[in-house]
């Protein structure tokens, strides 16, 4: 049975105050809490076995190895991966997109067409223009939707045999779509690109199965899951991290090394140059570990009661517009209420001890298509309540009434 209580004491941040309140946590889309779980393993691997890894002869080094493979695989049985080598550690999604971009600048030849959707974070957009200046290929747009929806008839148009590669990602950051990534893979394929789905948005709420959904590359960050920041992973078909070269040169990443020349070593180590985030890597899979504990089934039936009150509460309040989605949608709430700028609105709610994200969400262009410069953005995790939830609702009640 799902306990929310029981769940907050796993939480330490949760008891703090912020401005003499207590905290109300609601910005879970840029960055989710940690469990003490996650934070005894940091703790016991600074304090038990600290040692560079891949290397060592010595006990230390193999503890740190051992762990940090295991990690591996916990990643690889999680996102269904067929190998563990599929699995390549990074800082990050944004590490991982541009391991891939940068790849992939080998491979296009001027004229080739990239297609991006219109609801993407800047981190899967910029490293693919900055692609395009490199090779001449053209990058075209998934348009969106007044819903936040993509408009997958105009998605179908833009495929062609000049198309080499899709990317989207499967949730949106801003606004909590879920995108139809099956269908967009699956179109993809039939005219021969490969597809990246930007995956730190839906890795909190969906356990994604990059088999059955045949995708070529995946990213995740692990701060969205209740993991450490500065660590995360690329999921790619072995055949696909075959085709790309490495990224970065440096130690751990070769087989051999002379002056005349340099041969790289085997999956995933041809991808990971330099001592990785040892300990984040190991903490990730802990955080993995912790979330698979409660169970996602579990959590998104939870978050979606979460949303759906929250959603009833706030459109209770005069002026107040919610964008994105109706349905179809995880657990996060873009809003504004006319006459109000969102960062005074955030600021008004810091005051109460709410902390909310407010601005563009590094997404630019989805706030430039509904001509806005930003929204205020709530996004709940499993151990938000719904007494959090009343507090939101009282306290943008309590800015409105200040502000206007
Ligand atoms: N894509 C999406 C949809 C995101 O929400 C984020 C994080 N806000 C990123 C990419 C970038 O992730 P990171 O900063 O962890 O690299």
């Amino acid at each position: 049975m799902f306990n929310v209580s029981k769940i907050r004491v796993d939480f330490p941040i949760l008891n703090r105050k912020v401005n003499g309140q207590p905290l109300v946590y609601l910005d879970n889309a840029a960055t989710s809490q940690t469990p003490k779980q996650v934070i005894d393993a940091i703790v016991d691997y600074y304090s038990n076995y600290n040692a560079n890894i891949h290397r060592g002869v010595h006990t230390l080094s193999q503890e740190a190895t051992e762990k940090y493979e295991q990690a591996r695989i916990k990643i690889q049985k999680h996102l269904n991966a067929a190998k563990p080598q599929e699995i390549i550690f990074t800082s990050g999604t944004t590490h991982s997109i541009n391991l891939v971009a940068s790849g992939f600048s080998f491979l296009l030849k001027k004229g080739d067409e990239l297609i991006v959707s219109a609801l993407e974070h800047h981190s899967n957009i910029v490293p693919w223009q900055m692609l395009c200046e490199r090779t001449g290929a053209i990058l075209k747009v998934i348009p969106m939707n007044e819903e936040g929806e993509l408009l997958m008839d105009a998605y179908y148009t833009l495929l062609s045999d000049k198309t080499k590669l899709v990317f989207c990602n499967h949730v949106s950051n801003a606004l909590g779509t879920v995108n139809p990534i099956k269908k967009i893979i699956d179109a993809a394929h039939k005219v021969g690109a490969a597809v990246l789905i930007d995956g730190a948005q839906a890795a909190p709420h969906i356990k994604a199965d990059v088999q059955a959904l045949d995708v070529d590359f995946y990213t995740v960050s692990a701060h969205k899951l209740c993991g450490p920041t500065g660590v995360g992973m690329l999921y790619g078909k072995e055949a696909w991290l075959n085709k790309l070269p490495p990224y970065q040169g440096g130690g751990e990443m070769i087989a051999e090394v002379t002056f005349e020349k340099t041969t790289y070593a085997e999956l995933p180590h041809k991808f990971e140059a330099g001592t990785p985030n040892i300990c984040g890597g190991i903490a990730f899979g802990v955080a993995l570990d912790y979330m698979n504990a409660i169970g996602f089934d579990t959590i998104a039936v939870y978050e979606q009661e979460l949303l759906d009150y929250a959603t009833e509460q706030l459109l209770a309040i005069d002026g107040l517009r919610i964008y994105g989605p109706a349905k179809n949608k995880t657990s996060v709430i873009s809003f504004n209420i006319a006459g109000i700028h969102p960062y005074d609105m955030g600021s008004i709610l810091d005051k109460l001890g709410v902390a909310v994200r407010t601005g563009h969400h590094c997404a630019q262009p989805i706030m430039d298509f509904y001509k806005i410069p930003g929204t205020v953005r709530a996004s709940f995790c499993f151990y938000n309540t719904k007494e959090e939830v009343d507090v939101l609702v009282a306290g943008v009640k309590r800015a409105i009434s200040m502000l206007l």
